[in-house]
C-alpha cells in the first residue's frame, strides 16, 4: 500500500473555498467487478456480465447531469467510477447519491463501482493549476484504459463525457478505449432505445437554458444550511413540511412543523404561509424554515367552501389570525414525477418570449407551473407528460424542468389512468426480458413435475383432502384455496377439519423473480384448525407446508348456484359427475355453516358491516372490463372472505407469539368520537340514536337504524359510519402496546394480512414469519435472520404509505370513469344525466347526496356566484331566483319572493348530472338540482324505488370501456402490430406490459383492503371483499 496526499478544493456551504489535503493510500489489487478478470480479483457481489459488447464509462460531468439516461435498464455493462461518484456527491448532495447508491446496489441494473482512485496504476494525481473538471475527466480516462488492459483487452470500453475537448484530445489515443459524447454513444450504441436520446436531448436543453438565465432577482436568497440548522436549534426558525391548499394554490400553503422544534410554546399549530414571495420556491411536501413574521402581519385562514361554483370571489372569510411566517430556506426537496399538460399552440405562442421555453400546467394543482424548455413545443401541445424539476433559482419566476416521457393526448382513457398512477407515485415498470427468462416456464415440452425432495419435507394433501378454489369469474391469480372434511370422533364429540391453503410463493419468489403459475398452485402454506363440529371450539391448529391438488377452480356465482340446488355447470366433472358433484357439494354446505358460526361469533364481539364502494368492474379473458356489477351479496362471498379472515387471525396469533418483538400485525385504532358527529346528526334528523361508545354498540345500533320505507337510510349511514373510520394499518409488534393490536372493524386482538402474497407484499412478509416461527418450533433457527422491529416497523409504514397513496387512485380513478360516461352526453337533452338522489349530508351553502344509479357522490349548491338561491316552482321543477338560504341541523330552506323552498335530509331530488371539463386538471363531475322531488323515471322505469339501478352502472362502465377499445384498437392498427399474442405472453401480459383497466382495478382492490376488511358480514359484503375475499 502506498501513502500519498489528495488536495481537495471544497467549497463551505458559506461559499468559501478550503483547501484540504487528505492522506491518500494506494493499492495493487481493487476489484473490477467483471466477470471477465484476468487477475483474480475479489469480486464479491455483483458482477458485470460479460455477455454485452462493450462496458461504459461515464465522466463526473455525465454521471452528475445524466443519471436518468443511466438509469435506463436496457444500457448495461456500466462502470462508475471513484471520481464519478464524488463527483454526484459533492455537486448534487445526498438524494442524487443515494440514488446513485441505489442504482449500483440493484441487481436489475447492470452496473458496478470501480474505486479508480485507490487502485495504484490508475489514480493519477491532480497537477498545479489543473481545473477540477479536466483533471476528472483525465482521471476517469485513465480509469478506462486501466480497465480495459486489466480485462486484457477482452472488452472495448467507451467513455462518454460532454467535454467535446476530451474526445478530440483521447479518442484516438488508445486502441479499445473509445471516447464519445453522450449523444453520440446513444445514437451508436442503443438506437433503438429511444426514450434515452429523447431525455437527453431534453435534460441537454434544460442545462443549456440554465446557463443563459437572467440575473434579475424574483425571490430572496435561501439561507445556508447551517445557518438554517443553527436557526433550527434556537427556536428562531420552524421546520416542518410545506402543504399547499389544493382550492387556493396560488395564496396559501401551511407548514405543518414537526418534532419539538419550536421552543416557543405559544405555536401549536400551522404556520400559514401566505403568497409566491413568502412560500419562496418550496414546492408542496418540501422540507422548509420558516421565519415567523411579526403579529401585526398574522392572518387567517380561508374559511368558505371554495369548491365548485357556490364559492363568491367577494365573499372570502378568514378565521381568527394564526401563525404567520416567509420561507427562509429548503432542507429538503422531497419533488417526484409530475405529470403536466403542455398549453395548446396559441399559448405558446403567446407566452414565448423565447420560443423554446414552453410553461406547463402539473395535473396536481398544488405543484406552480414549470418551464420547459424544448424543441417539440407543437408536438406536444395538448399532450400530458412526465417532467422533472431541475432548479429554481431566485432569478427564475418558475422552476426549471425536463420532459421525461410524453403518456399521451389529454382526455384519452389510457392517458387518463396512467397520469393518476403516476401522479399517485405508483409505479407500474414492464418486466425486463432477464426477469422473464428467469421465470421456471411449464411447457409442453418440460412439464413442471414437484420435486421429490419437496414431497419429503411438505405434508401431502393431493390423496386426502378435497381442495377447490371459489374466485371472482376469470380470476388468473388464485393463491387461495379451502378444505374442508370431518374427522373421526374424539372424546369430546364430532370433529371438523377446516383447511386454508395460500399458495407458497415465498418458496419460490427470491425476491425480484418471477413465479410459476403451475408451480404456486400446487405447493402451499396451510392453516388447519381441528374443530367441534357442534360449538367451533379450536382443539388444535396446525401451521405448515403443504402439497394440494386443487380439484375445483370455482367462481362466485356457480358455487352459489351449486349451495342453491340449481343446475350448473362444473368444468372439472366429466361424464361420472353425481357422486362427486354431492361431495363438492357437501363440501360446500360444511363450508358455509362454519363461516356462519365464526360469523357470528365475531358479532358478539362488535364485528362491523360497513358499506364500502358500490361497483365493481367486471373483467374479461384479456382483463379488459365489460361491465360495472353492482354488488351482488351472495352468501358465498362472506363464507370465504370469513374462512379468510379466521385463517390470517391465527397466523397472526402464531407469529406474534412466536416474535414478540418483530412480527408484522395489522391493526385498526377505534375512530375519532368527533367524525361521528355527521353521522349522529343525520341518523337524529330521522329518529335514529346512534351510539359509538364501542365497536359493539355502533353495530348494534346500526342494525336497529332502518326505515322500512327506505332502505336506502340504512345504506346511507353506514356510508357516513364508514368514511368516519381511520385506516387498518401494519406495524410491527416491538413497535406498538398490545393493547392497540386490537382490530376495530373485525372485532379481533390479533390480525394480519396472510391469505393473499401474490397480490400484496406484506403477505410474504408474513409467510416468511410463519416459516420462521415453524422452524423454531422444530427446534431449528430461522434460515435468514429476521428483519428488527425497527427494519420492520420501516417496512410497515412503507406499506401504509402505498396503500394511502393506492386508495386516493382509486377514488380518483372512479371520478375519472364517471366523467368520461358523462363526458360527451348533453345534460339538457339527455335522460341518463338526470337521475334520483339522497341528501346525506346538509352544508353552509348546500348539500350533499348520493345518486344510487351511479353509486356517485357528490356536492349540490343552492347558491350560485350571482347570490341567487334555488327555488321551486309550483310543479315542483327549481330555478334560480334572488334570495337568501337558511342551514338547520336537518334540512336547509331557501326563500325567494316566490316562496320557501325546503330541502330535507335523506329527502330524494332529482338531479342533473354534467361534467366541468378541465384541460390541466381532472374534469369534475357537477350536479344541480331539477326538482325537489324524487326523480320519475321515463316510461321504461315505473318504479323508482326498484333495486338500485344494476342497468345504469353497468352502462356506464360498457360505454367507457367500448371507446376505449375501439380508440386502442385504431391505435393497434395505425401501429400495425399484430394484436395475437402467444398463450405464454397472454399468460404473463399483465406482467410485461400491464394492461391499465386491470391494473385500475388491482389498485382497487389495494385500496379497498381496508374497507372489505371492515365490510365483510351479514349482506353487506364491500365490493372488494367480492373482487378478492382473501383481502379483507
Ligand atoms: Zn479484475
Amino acid at each position: 500500500m502506498i501513502k500519498t496526499e489528495k488536495v481537495l478544493h471544497l467549497k463551505s456551504s458559506r461559499g468559501r473555498k478550503v483547501r484540504v489535503v487528505r492522506e491518500h493510500y494506494l493499492r495493487e489489487h481493487v476489484p473490477c467487478y467483471s466477470s471477465l478478470c484476468q487477475a483474480q480479483c475479489a469480486n464479491e457481489g455483483k458482477v458485470l456480465s460479460g455477455e454485452v459488447t462493450h462496458y461504459v464509462m461515464p465522466d463526473a460531468g455525465v454521471a452528475r447531469d445524466f443519471m436518468e439516461i443511466l438509469e435506463f435498464r436496457e444500457i448495461q455493462g456500466i462502470v462508475f467510477t471513484q471520481t464519478a461518484c464524488q463527483a454526484v456527491q459533492h455537486s448534487r448532495g445526498r438524494r442524487q447519491y443515494n440514488r446513485l447508491r441505489s442504482l449500483l446496489k440493484d441487481p436489475r441494473h447492470h452496473c458496478i463501482l470501480f474505486a479508480n482512485e485507490f487502485q495504484e496504476y490508475s489514480y493519477c494525481p491532480r497537477e498545479k493549476g489543473e481545473p477540477q473538471d479536466k483533471w476528472q475527466t483525465r482521471c476517469v480516462y485513465h480509469a478506462a484504459v486501466w480497465y480495459h488492459d486489466h480485462l486484457a483487452g477482452l472488452k472495448p470500453v467507451v467513455m462518454i463525457t460532454e467535454d467535446q475537448n476530451a474526445v478530440a484530445e483521447y479518442s484516438s489515443l488508445n486502441c479499445g478505449v473509445y471516447v464519445l459524447c453522450t449523444q453520440e454513444y446513444l445514437q451508436t450504441f442503443w438506437p433503438e432505445l429511444q426514450a434515452a436520446l429523447e431525455l437527453y436531448c431534453s435534460i441537454a436543453q434544460s442545462l443549456q437554458e440554465k446557463g443563459s438565465e437572467g440575473t434579475e432577482r424574483e425571490y430572496t436568497e435561501h439561507l445556508p444550511a447551517e445557518v438554517l440548522e443553527a436557526g433550527i436549534k434556537s427556536g428562531r426558525y420552524i421546520q416542518g413540511t410545506l402543504n399547499v391548499n389544493k382550492h387556493r394554490a396560488q395564496h396559501e400553503a401551511f407548514v405543518r412543523f414537526e418534532g419539538s422544534s419550536n421552543k416557543s410554546s405559544e405555536l401549536n399549530s400551522d404556520v400559514l404561509v401566505c403568497g409566491g414571495k413568502n412560500r419562496n420556491r418550496a414546492v408542496h411536501g418540501d422540507m422548509v424554515a420558516v421565519e415567523l413574521l411579526p403579529k401585526g402581519e398574522w392572518r387567517g385562514r380561508t374559511t368558505a367552501l371554495t369548491e365548485g361554483q357556490g364559492e363568491e370571489k367577494g365573499d372570502e372569510t378568514q378565521s381568527q389570525p394564526m401563525a404567520t411566517g416567509r420561507v427562509v430556506g429548503i432542507l429538503q426537496r422531497n419533488w417526484r414525477d409530475y405529470v403536466v399538460t403542455f398549453p395548446p399552440k396559441e399559448e405558446t405562442q403567446s407566452q414565448s418570449r423565447n420560443s423554446q421555453r414552453i410553461l406547463a400546467t402539473p395535473w396536481d394543482q398544488r405543484i406552480p407551473k414549470i418551464r420547459i424548455s424544448t424543441q417539440q413545443a407543437d408536438k406536444l401541445q395538448d399532450h400530458r407528460v412526465i417532467v422533472r424539476l431541475d432548479s429554481w433559482d431566485s432569478t427564475s419566476l418558475y422552476p426549471n424542468g425536463h420532459s421525461v416521457r410524453v403518456l399521451g393526448r389529454a382526455g384519452e382513457l389510457e392517458t387518463e389512468v396512467q397520469t393518476i398512477l403516476i401522479e399517485n407515485c405508483i409505479h407500474v415498470p414492464p418486466f425486463s426480458e432477464a426477469q422473464l427468462g428467469e421465470m421456471p416456464v411449464s411447457s409442453p415440452e418440460s412439464p413442471w413435475s414437484v420435486d421429490p425432495a419437496e414431497v419429503i419435507t411438505r405434508r401431502d394433501l393431493r390423496q386426502t383432502h378435497l381442495v377447490f378454489s371459489v374466485d371472482p369469474r376469470g380470476c388468473e391469480d388464485v393463491d387461495d384455496t379451502l378444505s374442508i372434511r370431518s374427522l373421526p370422533p374424539g372424546p369430546r364429540g364430532e370433529r371438523l377439519e377446516l383447511g386454508v391453503h395460500i399458495a407458497d410463493v415465498t418458496h419460490f419468489v427470491k425476491e425480484g423473480s418471477l413465479t410459476d403459475l403451475e408451480a404456486r398452485a400446487r405447493y402451499a402454506m396451510s392453516v388447519m384448525w381441528d374443530l367441534d363440529a357442534q360449538t367451533l371450539a379450536v382443539n388444535t391448529v396446525w401451521y405448515g407446508r403443504t402439497l394440494i391438488q386443487s380439484s375445483y377452480q370455482l367462481y362466485y356465482e356457480l358455487a352459489q348456484a351449486l349451495l342453491n340446488g340449481e343446475e350448473a355447470e362444473v368444468p372439472e366433472l366429466g361424464t361420472i359427475r353425481d357422486a362427486k358433484l354431492a361431495q363438492l357439494t357437501q363440501a360446500l354446505e360444511t363450508l358455509t355453516h362454519v363461516a356462519r358460526q365464526l360469523r357470528a361469533q365475531r358479532d358478539k364481539g362488535g364485528a362491523l358491516e360497513l358499506e364500502g364502494v358500490e361497483v365493481r368492474a367486471q373483467l374479461d379473458e384479456d382483463r379488459n372490463i365489460t361491465a360495472l356489477v353492482p354488488r351482488q351479496p351472495l352468501e358465498v362471498h362472506e363464507t370465504v372472505a370469513e374462512c379468510m379472515i379466521y385463517a390470517n387471525h391465527w397466523v397472526a396469533r402464531k407469529i406474534q407469539e412466536s416474535f414478540p418483538q418483530q412480527a408484522l400485525l395489522r391493526h385498526h385504532p377505534p375512530p375519532r368520537q368527533e367524525f361521528f358527529n355527521q353521522l349522529q346528526d343525520s341518523a337524529r334528523a330521522r329518529g335514529f340514536t346512534i351510539d359509538t361508545r364501542s365497536n359493539k354498540a355502533l353495530a348494534d345500533s346500526l342494525d336497529r337504524a332502518v326505515d322500512p320505507r327506505d332502505p336506502l337510510v340504512n345504506r346511507l349511514l353506514r356510508v357516513m359510519a364508514t368514511m368516519a373510520m381511520s385506516n387498518a394499518l401494519y406495524f410491527s409488534t416491538g413497535a406498538c402496546p398490545v393493547d392497540q393490536y386490537y382490530h376495530y372493524g373485525l372485532a379481533l386482538d390479533r390480525y394480519t394480512h396472510f391469505t393473499s402474497p401474490i397480490r400484496r407484499y406484506a403477505d410474504m412478509i408474513v409467510h416468511r414469519l410463519l416459516t420462521a416461527a415453524i422452524a423454531m418450533e422444530k427446534g431449528a433457527g430461522p434460515a435468514k435472520a429476521l428483519a428488527s422491529n425497527k427494519e420492520l416497523e420501516e417496512v410497515a409504514q412503507q406499506i401504509n404509505n402505498k396503500n394511502r397513496a393506492a386508495q386516493h387512485a382509486q377514488k380518483v380513478s372512479t371520478e375519472l370513469f364517471q366523467c368520461l360516461y358523462f363526458r360527451d352526453k348533453d345534460p339538457e337533452t339527455d335522460e341518463r344525466c338526470v337521475a334520483d338522489a339522497v341528501i346525506y349530508t346538509i352544508r353552509a351553502n348546500g348539500m350533499l347526496v348520493f345518486i344510487p344509479q351511479y353509486g356517485l357522490k357528490g356536492a349540490v349548491y343552492l347558491k350560485n356566484r350571482e347570490g341567487q338561491v334555488v327555488s321551486e316552482r309550483q310543479d315542483g321543477g327549481c330555478d334560480w331566483q334572488t334570495g337568501s338560504l337558511q342551514r338547520y341541523l336537518d334540512h336547509i330552506t331557501t326563500t325567494t319572493a316566490v316562496g320557501t323552498s325546503t330541502f330535507n335530509l335523506f329527502q330524494h331530488i332529482t338531479v342533473r348530472i354534467s361534467v366541468e371539463p378541465s384541460r390541466c386538471h381532472s374534469d369534475t363531475i357537477r350536479l344541480e338540482v331539477v326538482s325537489n322531488r324524487p326523480h320519475q323515471a321515463p316510461e321504461t322505469q315505473v318504479q323508482t324505488s326498484q333495486p338500485q339501478g344494476a342497468r345504469g352502472r353497468s352502462q356506464l362502465v360498457q360505454e367507457v370501456v367500448r371507446q376505449a377499445e375501439e380508440a386502442s384498437q385504431q391505435a393497434e392498427e395505425k401501429r400495425g402490430r399484430a394484436s395475437k399474442l402467444s398463450t405464454e405472453e397472454r399468460e404473463f401480459r399483465q406482467s410485461k406490459c400491464p394492461n391499465l383497466y386491470s391494473l385500475l382495478e388491482e389498485v382497487r382492490e389495494l385500496a379497498l383492503l381496508d374497507l372489505a376488511a371492515c365490510g365483510a358480514g351479514g349482506g353487506g359484503l364491500g365490493a372488494a371483499a367480492q373482487a378478492c375475499a382473501t383481502s379483507a
